[in-house]
């Protein structure tokens, strides 16, 4: 069974974010990038099923700039067997990536495909959805636990107050939660061996597939700047600034 991963680099989240002076949008400049920390779940997953030997053969692909290459020689080092990237310098939108995502699995024909949950530079948590939806594939979202048996899936997902268990046949779309695995680190001889590994480029005309933005950011701004706290001396104080400053009791 083939697996189909897409990871997407996105700004290190142990960097603070900062807003380009413009408004446009995320500064990226010489900001650390690194995997979606979603995805590096769904490598690991991925890389489990295919050491249970569930799995034959794990590809690993990534939408963006010509550096997403990083990303792809992170995840050939995790454990995937080869990679696509699809270039463009376009910015690209989950629906955009869903399409290309769909091209790719009309040519490599995956029985699954592990997507994260959300990327952590635009939240979206739409792109595992809509590559369901175009495929007509069931989806389970939000997966804390995956099992796989005769061609189907048994997911367990994080619900509001506690976990719900599905099933449902293969090839399906999952999307990863952050209790699924614990990733592994790359060892060395293996991003060595990574770089062995084939990775294949190409380009959105090629798979037939239109990423022009739908959707237009009209501006980007930074949250507001958190004022400093204060002491109060007793409760009658508390409750008076409750009521008068903060106005959050009548
Ligand atoms: P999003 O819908 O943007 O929150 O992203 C959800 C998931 O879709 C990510 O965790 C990735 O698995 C995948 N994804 C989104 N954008 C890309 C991209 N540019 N390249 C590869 N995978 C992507």
């Amino acid at each position: 069974m083939k697996i189909l991963v897409p990871v997407k680099r996105v700004v290190d989240f142990n960097v603070k974010v900062r807003v380009k002076a413009d408004g446009s949008g995320v500064d990226t400049a010489n900001v650390k990038m690194s995997m979606n920390p979603f995805d590096e779940i769904a490598v690991e997953e991925a890389v489990r099923l295919k050491e249970k030997g569930i799995a034959t053969e794990i590809i690993a692909v990534s939408c963006g700039l010509p550096a997403c290459q990083e990303t792809l020689r992170t995840a050939l080092a995790l454990g995937a067997d080869r990679a696509i990237l699809i270039t463009t310098d376009v910015e690209l939108q989950p629906l955009a990536v869903a399409k290309l995502l769909k091209a790719i699995v009309d040519r490599e024909a995956p029985q699954l495909a592990i997507l994260g949950k959300q990327a952590i530079d635009d939240d979206a948590n739409q792109t595992g959805q809509m590559l369901a939806a175009l495929l007509g594939w069931p989806q389970a979202t939000f997966a804390s636990k995956l099992d796989i048996a005769d061609g189907r899936a048994t997911v367990k997902r994080e619900v509001d107050g506690g976990t719900e268990s599905i099933e449902m046949a293969l090839p399906a779309v999952v999307t990863t939660d952050l209790r699924l695995n614990e990733p592994r680190y790359a060892t060395l001889p293996n991003i060595m061996k990574a770089k062995k590994k084939p990775l294949e480029t190409i380009t959105p005309a090629a798979l037939g597939v239109d990423v022009t933005p739908r959707l237009k950011t009209l501006k980007v701004v930074e949250p507001a700047k958190r004022k400093g706290g204060g002491r109060v001396a007793d409760v009658k104080e508390l409750v008076a600034k409750l009521r008068t400053e903060a106005k959050v009791i009548g």
